[in-house]
């Protein structure tokens, strides 16, 4: 064992870093993470790390006497007599310090880590290679998906030949580093061995012998992380870039890599942070810059998420992507709430339903929602929930139809809304739920009080 892992305690602690670039603000966010104050040193210094809450900067050179008071130091620059120095100067007063990316000057190093916090497991190579720590960890937070066993197949297949090709051993390393971890790896994965093959082929002609960029339209789920597909947490984990909208809960952004690159492109009911083609045009640019890209969205992207117009635009750019199907509100949130969504006594179908208004009113099919034995589930529909009772009761469903408002749902903040198609309005008024909220509507919701019970969430 060449080093003695250990987790330090450094709440409160002041700790050193020397760089104020990008490395230096993710290293400076670990230690804000772990409860320390951070001073930070640097001739400039990222403006976004600069007024971050527990951060002192101080623009300057580094010297020996910002090493006062110090606990532990990361240094972070890219001038390695300015990292060596920092290095000699801890170690002779016996200061821990971290040189990123450079063993040699390092008394302790930095593991990849995952925070289950308390829970916390790092992962280290002692230096050797940084990598294949990452990847390791990787690894165990999305368990290897069964089908590795197809991909080990192919990749022999094909050893011969990609062998003949690019005769270079180190070359060829990369090559297959990078075909086992990208498009190529994920047709095989998905079972498309076919498409896999013909760029495989692709991939060896071209002059870099490199891929390029991808997309993953991934569904996150309603909200809790525990929701999320393997296949969804191990291209988060692959991910240089995440494009994220405030349907995705912040415990699952935080569960993709660490170090990508993380964009958020809002959406609230008449406040787009982005338009839509800003969004299909922001995947296309990043895909084309040679990045993977996590598109991270609510539910299922393929229910009422606009997942088919991102992928037209993609599929028109030739661009790879995969659609990976999450969760969808109705369906996690209606289980958390001990709602079933059929049931042989009250429901044999069940309608999925937005009611998003469009100049003020709601364009719906009202017959065919008010027939009997058929639960409905409304997605944006609190804006419009008095126009959705009146106009179901006007259309024959009794106003004595049990009614469900679920905010939040499968997240700590769950609250659940309870009345009938007479009631609810007034009770919504008084109780002022907020988005996103799911309505659902029939039978079913008298369930709730023998079901909820069972449920990790508490009824409320
Ligand atoms: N693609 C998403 C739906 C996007 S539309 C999916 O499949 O779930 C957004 C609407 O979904 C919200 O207005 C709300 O009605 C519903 N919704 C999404 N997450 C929810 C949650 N955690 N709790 C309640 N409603 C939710």
């Amino acid at each position: 064992m060449d080093f003695l892992p250990v987790f330090h305690n450094v709440k409160g602690k002041l700790c050193l870093v020397v760089g104020g670039g990008e490395i230096g603000k993710r290293k400076a966010g670990v230690l804000l993470e772990a409860g320390a104050k951070v001073r930070v040193v640097a001739p400039e210094i990222d403006p976004e790390l600069a007024k971050q809450q527990g951060v002192e900067s101080v623009v300057a050179r580094f010297e020996a006497k910002y090493l006062e008071d110090v606990t532990l130091i990361i240094a972070a620059t890219n001038d390695r007599s300015v990292n060596q120095n920092v290095s000699e100067l801890a170690q002779a007063r016996g200061i821990p310090v971290n040189v990123v990316d450079d063993p040699e000057l390092c008394s302790f190093i930095m593991p990849a880590i995952l925070d289950r916090s308390p829970l916390m497991v790092a992962f280290s190579s002692g230096g050797a290679s940084p990598v294949l720590t990452r990847m390791m960890r990787g690894k165990l937070e999305t368990i290897i998906p069964q089908n590795y066993s197809r991909l080990a197949a192919f990749a022999e297949r094909f050893r011969e030949l990609v062998k003949t090709r690019v005769t270079n051993p180190a070359k060829r390393r990369i090559f297959w580093e990078n075909a086992l971890d990208g498009v190529i790896a994920e047709k095989v994965l998905t079972g498309d061995e076919a498409s896999a093959e013909v760029m495989l082929q692709k991939l060896l002609e071209s002059e870099d012998n490199i891929e390029h960029g991808e997309v993953y339209l991934v569904g996150a789920g309603p909200g809790d992380p525990d929701l999320l597909t393997f296949r969804a947490l191990r291209l988060m984990q692959k991910a240089d870039v995440v494009v994220y909208d405030n349907l995705v809960s912040k415990p699952i952004v935080e569960m993709t890599r660490r170090d990508a690159e993380r964009i958020f492109v809002g959406k609230k009911r008449n406040d787009h942070t982005l338009q839509q083609e800003e969004i299909n045009e922001l995947l296309v640019r990043l895909a084309k810059e040679g990045k993977r890209v996590v598109r991270l969205k609510g539910g299922d992207p393929f229910i009422f998420g606009r997942g088919g117009e991102e992928i037209e635009t993609l599929a028109a750019e030739g661009i790879p992507f995969q659609v990976v199907p999450g969760i969808t509100a109705a369906s996690g949130v209606a289980s958390y709430a001990g709602i079933p969504l059929t049931h042989r006594d009250h429901a044999q179908s069940c309608v999925f339903v937005t009611g998003h208004l469009k100049d003020g009113t709601m364009n719906l099919d009202w017959e065919q929602l008010a027939r009997p034995k058929q639960t409905v589930v409304v997605y944006m529909g609190l804006h419009g929930l008095e126009t959705l009772c009146s106009e179901l009761i006007k259309h024959g469903m009794p106003d004595t139809t049990p009614i469900a408002l679920v905010q939040q749902g499968t997240t700590p903040n769950q609250r659940v809304i309870t009345g009938t198609l007479a009631t609810l309005p007034s009770i919504a008024q008084r109780e002022k739920p907020q988005a996103p909220t799911l309505i659902i509507i029939g039978g079913v919701v008298t369930l709730r009080d023998k079901l909820a019970w069972f449920h990790p969430h508490p009824a409320n």
